[in-house]
């Protein structure tokens, strides 16, 4: 062992606060993603030591039942034990070559299966990849140049699509990134979710959240995503479905089977690499035929279908039968029938939308539809108060007024209750201001 290496492994323990001191002078914000330096709730960020189940622990020592699961990421919950065990026996066998796997086909053919009209797909390492490459792939197919989006719909980070973005881009008050050239975002045209937008000749690609999550939870209207694909139909536009977050969470299916509405193209990422980086976009055999080598629409990654990463989401999504889909739907209608219950009770002007195993909440009494109507939302100022009412009890949720909770597989009924209770405590101080 190396003398450095001793000298890491003697670094003594450190506090949150500590560690997020020294965060700062090294890491933009003290943090590798914005949303998680606690800027639009206040307050320095737990860093998290490990993690089980439904459950993080911090360097603090502190415990917390945990509704961020990595955005969705850990379905099951943490460490879930045959996740770790297929990253430790991949791991064993090298972590990354530069050549064609037996993993990567085996999750490519899973995940066409499961994705009803999904006939081939290419992964990447991140969602962020997945949607920037299946825009490119839009435009490469049709020739076309123009993208259409939608307000408080977030698709990564990626520059043609960092435009009225939800998630961080929203937690931050931004309307999009510095950095960003006119030219990138030119051809991007942003419309109010939930209402049909016109399209032209011109429309490469009309890319959506099937189920917004990143304005807050934010569902489709009746008869919304179907008059999407007409209205594409139309003119000869291309329909993608942003599936990030829904896909393989709202059953094997995701929200194309959820909807009956199947898109053109998907891009998919978090749940499919059980823990670790992997994205993956995909669509129709005559659409992918365009991608590289194939065709002439470039796209590739050294870490690309990464050994660790297939391995993981194979363990993760081998996992998830209809029963495992019933059981998380019904954890998520507890949490949010609950909350309801506890923070109306208390008074409070509430909304809890839930779609499947997704939960959102909105500190309004008017039902949300669109951005606007989240912004309304968050403006009222009531979330901060209870992030950390909740925080100190022990219950840890995305620390933003835009994000969705995400119940996982190892969350109990006995958590569920328990976190219910905290929610009535916190209602009721919130109440009396
Ligand atoms: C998280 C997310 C992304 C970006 O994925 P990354 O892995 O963070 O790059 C894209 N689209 C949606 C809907 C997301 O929720």
């Amino acid at each position: 062992m190396s003398s450095e290496q001793e000298e890491f492994d003697a670094m003594p323990a450190s506090t949150n606060e500590e560690l997020f001191g020294r965060a700062k002078a090294v890491l933009p914000g003290g943090v590798n993603s914005p949303v998680r330096a606690f800027l639009s709730v206040g307050g320095t960020p737990y860093f998290v030591k490990n993690a089980r189940g439904s459950t993080v622990w911090d360097e603090d020592g502190r415990s917390y039942i945990d509704y961020v699961q990595s955005y969705g990421a850990s379905i099951l919950g943490h460490a879930d034990p045959m996740v770790v065990r297929a990253i430790r026996e991949a791991a064993t066998e090298g972590t990354t070559f530069g050549a064609p796997t037996r993993r990567e086909v085996q999750l490519a053919e899973l995940l066409c299966q499961w994705v009803p009209g999904l006939e081939m797909v290419r992964m990447t390492s991140s969602g962020t990849e997945a949607t920037m490459s299946a825009i490119r792939l839009a435009r490469g197919a049709t020739g076309r140049s123009k993208v259409v989006k939608f307000a408080g719909c977030y698709h990564g980070h990626v520059d043609a699509l960092l435009v009225a973005g939800g998630s961080g881009v929203a937690n931050q008050g931004l309307v999009g990134s510095a950095g960003v050239t006119e030219s990138a975002v030119a051809d991007t045209v942003v419309a109010p979710y939930n209402v049909v937008p016109q399209l032209d000749q011109d429309t490469a690609v009309l890319i959506v959240e099937p189920v917004a999550a990143n304005m807050g939870l934010v569902p489709p209207e009746p008869g919304f995503l179907q008059a999407c694909r007409s209205e594409c139909d139309r003119v000869g536009a291309l329909l993608l479905f942003d599936e990030v977050i829904t896909g393989f969470r709202l059953g094997r299916g995701g929200a194309t089977a959820w909807s009956g509405v199947t898109p053109d193209l998907w891009a998919f990422g978090k749940v499919i690499g059980g823990g670790l980086p992997v994205g993956c976009f995909g669509g129709t055999l005559e659409l992918m035929n365009h991608v590289a080598p194939l065709g002439p629409v470039y796209q590739g990654g050294t870490l690309s279908g990464n050994p660790l990463a297939t391995a993981a989401g194979l363990a993760a999504l081998g996992q998830l039968g209809q029963d495992r889909f019933d059981q998380l739907e019904t954890t998520a209608t507890r949490l949010a029938d609950g909350l309801r219950a506890a923070l109306g009770g208390a008074g409070l002007s509430v909304q809890i939308p839930q779609v499947g195993a997704l939960v959102g909440l909105f500190f309004d009494s008017r039902e949300v539809l669109n951005y606007d109507d989240a912004k309304r939302s968050a403006d009222t100022g009531q979330f901060p108060g209870f992030f950390h009412g909740m925080l100190k009890r022990g219950f840890a949720f995305a620390p933003g007024p835009y994000e969705v909770m995400f119940p996982s597989l190892s969350h109990s009924d006995a958590e569920i209750e328990r976190t219910i209770d905290a929610a009535s405590e916190v209602g009721q101080e919130l109440a009396e201001g």
